[in-house]
C-alpha cells in the first residue's frame, strides 16, 4: 500500500487520453525537417499541444471528465484545433477537467482529480480548475502549450495555483465552434503556457473569424478594434489601475504583499499606477452564478440519453421522463446536476425576475465599470471616442490578484464543506468574464516572510474589450 500511495503521489492526473509516444515522434520529426528547410508551417510547427477535454478533435474522445460523454468521439474538430494543425502543432492529448467546466480544482472527474505535487512533504496541492489538466501539464513540461476554457475564471485560476501564464481572450476572439457549451455567453477558449510569449504565439496561430460560429468576430470588427485601438499607442509608459474592490478581506497574505510588490515593481519601472474603482464588483459573483447555471441548464438538456451518450437501460422504458431522470442521475455528476437545478430554478417562472433579469442587470453594470476606467472606450458598443472628461484619470489595464490564496492543499478541497467555498475562488475571476474583456494570469514567486521561497501568486492584468495588445504588453512586463 505504501508502493500504492507512492505511485498515486507521481500521478498527476492530468491528461484523459494521450497519443501513443512513436506518432508524437513522427509528427515531430516531419516538423523538423520542415524547420530545416526553412519551410515550417507556423511559429509554433512541431510544437506539443495539450487541449482540454471539452474541445472536440476528432482523434480522441471528448469526454468532458463526464460519464455522459465518457465513449464519445466527435465526428468534427473544433476550429481552435483545426488551427492547430495547420499550424503544424502535435495535438498530443486530452486534458483532465471539473465536468463541463464546472468547478475550481479539478477534482469533479471521472478520471479522479488532477493533482499538483507540493513543494514540502507527501501532499498533493489543488491544480485548480477546471482547466487542471491543462495547467498541470504545462507546469510539468509535458508540452509546449495548452488549451483550456474559461467560463468564469477556469484558465486564470489553475494558472495561478500553478505558476503559469494563463490567457482568456475576449470573447468571440477565438472560436468557440466544437467546443461544448457551459454557458454560451461566457464561454472562452483560451491559452496555457509557460510564459507570456509562447502564450502570445500560440494565440496569434489561431486567433481567426470563424463563420461556424455565429459570435465570432467578424473580419470587419477585426480591423476596425485595430485600427481605433491603435490611435492610441504613443506612449511607451501604460497607466495601471489598481481597482480597491479586489482588495477584500479575504485575500491571504501572500498575495496581497505580491500585488503590492508588483505596484513597487512597475512604479520604478516607469508606470503610472492609479487607485481606481470597479463599484459592482461585489455583485459580480452573485451574477455569475446565476447566469451561468441557467445556460447550463438549458446547454446540457440534450444529454437525455436519446441522441447520444451515456443512456440509463436498467429503467429504460417508453415513458420519456422516465429514461431521461435516470439517465441524467446517473450519467452526471453531483456539481453537475446542482447546476442545472439551480440554473432551471433562475429561469423559472416563479424565480426569473428576481434572479435572472437581476443578474443580467448587474452583468451591464459590471461591464459599464470598466467602460468608466479604461481610456480606451468599448469600441464594440461604441463607435464614439469617450468625452474628454472620462479620459482623464483613465487606465491602460488593471493589475489585481487572479486568486484569493496560493494553491490550497488537494485533500483539504476534497472535504471542503458547502459548494459555497469553492463558488467563492472566482471572485476576482468573474468581473472580466461578465464584461467579456480580455485577461491574462502571470505568476510571481512570492516569498514567505523568513525570505524563502514560497508557492506562486498569480497576478492578473486586464484590458479593454479587443486589446489583447496592451494587455501582453503590460504582462511582458512581470518577465
Ligand atoms: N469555477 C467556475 C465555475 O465552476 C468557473 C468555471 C469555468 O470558468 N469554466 O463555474
Amino acid at each position: 500500500s505504501a508502493r500504492k500511495a507512492l505511485e498515486k503521489k507521481g500521478h498527476l492526473n492530468a491528461f484523459i487520453s494521450l497519443k501513443p509516444i512513436e506518432e508524437m515522434f513522427e509528427e515531430a520529426r516531419l516538423a523538423d525537417l520542415r524547420v530545416a528547410d526553412q519551410n515550417e508551417k507556423s511559429r509554433i510547427d512541431g510544437r506539443l499541444i495539450a487541449i482540454k477535454d471539452n474541445i472536440c478533435t476528432t482523434g480522441f474522445p471528448t469526454t468532458c471528465a463526464s460519464e455522459m460523454l465518457r465513449n464519445y468521439v466527435s465526428p468534427y474538430e473544433a476550429t481552435v484545433v483545426q488551427n492547430l494543425r495547420k499550424a503544424g502543432a502535435i495535438i498530443m492529448g486530452k486534458t483532465n477537467m471539473d465536468e463541463f467546466g464546472m468547478g475550481s480544482h479539478s477534482i469533479h472527474s471521472i478520471f479522479g482529480a488532477v493533482s499538483q505535487p507540493g513543494p514540502v512533504g507527501p501532499s498533493a496541492l489543488s491544480a485548480g480548475g477546471s482547466s487542471g489538466g491543462s495547467a498541470v501539464a504545462v507546469a510539468a513540461s509535458m508540452c509546449y502549450a495548452a488549451l483550456g476554457t474559461d467560463t468564469g475564471g477556469s484558465i486564470r485560476l489553475p494558472a495561478s495555483y500553478c505558476g503559469i501564464v494563463g490567457f482568456k481572450p475576449s470573447y468571440g476572439m477565438l472560436s468557440r465552434w466544437g467546443v461544448v457549451a457551459y454557458a454560451n455567453s461566457l464561454d472562452t477558449v483560451g491559452i496555457m503556457a509557460q510564459g507570456v510569449g509562447r502564450t502570445r504565439l500560440v494565440f496569434e496561430a489561431i486567433n481567426s473569424h470563424d463563420p461556424n460560429d455565429p459570435t465570432s468576430l467578424i473580419p470587419g470588427t477585426r480591423e476596425r478594434l485595430l485600427d481605433r485601438l491603435g490611435k492610441n499607442k504613443k506612449s511607451k509608459s501604460l497607466r495601471i489601475g489598481i481597482p480597491q474592490e479586489y482588495n477584500i478581506e479575504e485575500l491571504t497574505p501572500p498575495v496581497r504583499t505580491t500585488w503590492a510588490n508588483m505596484i513597487l515593481h512597475l512604479q520604478n519601472r516607469g508606470h503610472r499606477v492609479l487607485p481606481i474603482s470597479l463599484p459592482h464588483t461585489r455583485h459580480a459573483l452573485s451574477a455569475y452564478y446565476v447566469l451561468a447555471p441557467a445556460e447550463a441548464s438549458s446547454n446540457l438538456a440534450k444529454y437525455d440519453g436519446v441522441r447520444y451518450g451515456h443512456r440509463e437501460e436498467k429503467d429504460r422504458s417508453d415513458n420519456e421522463e422516465i429514461l431521461f431522470a435516470p439517465t441524467r442521475k446517473s450519467g452526471l455528476g453531483s456539481e453537475v446536476q446542482r447546476r442545472i437545478i439551480m440554473g432551471a430554478y433562475a429561469l423559472s417562472s416563479e424565480a426569473i425576475d428576481n434572479y435572472f433579469i437581476q443578474a443580467q442587470k448587474v452583468r451591464r453594470l459590471v461591464r459599464k465599470d470598466f467602460d468608466d476606467v479604461f481610456i480606451q472606450p468599448n469600441w464594440l458598443v461604441t463607435d464614439k471616442d469617450h468625452s474628454r472628461e472620462s479620459r482623464i484619470g483613465g487606465v491602460d489595464v488593471i493589475m489585481a490578484p487572479t486568486a484569493l490564496s496560493t494553491a490550497p492543499l488537494l485533500d483539504d478541497v476534497k472535504s471542503e464543506g458547502s459548494p459555497l467555498d469553492s463558488y467563492v475562488n472566482d471572485v476576482l475571476t468573474v468581473p472580466a468574464s461578465l464584461a467579456g474583456i480580455p485577461a491574462i494570469s502571470v505568476p510571481v514567486m512570492a516569498k514567505t516572510e523568513d525570505g524563502e521561497w514560497s508557492l506562486p501568486v498569480g497576478i492578473q492584468i486586464m484590458a479593454q474589450y479587443g486589446d489583447e495588445a496592451t494587455m501582453f504588453k503590460a504582462a511582458g512586463i512581470f518577465e
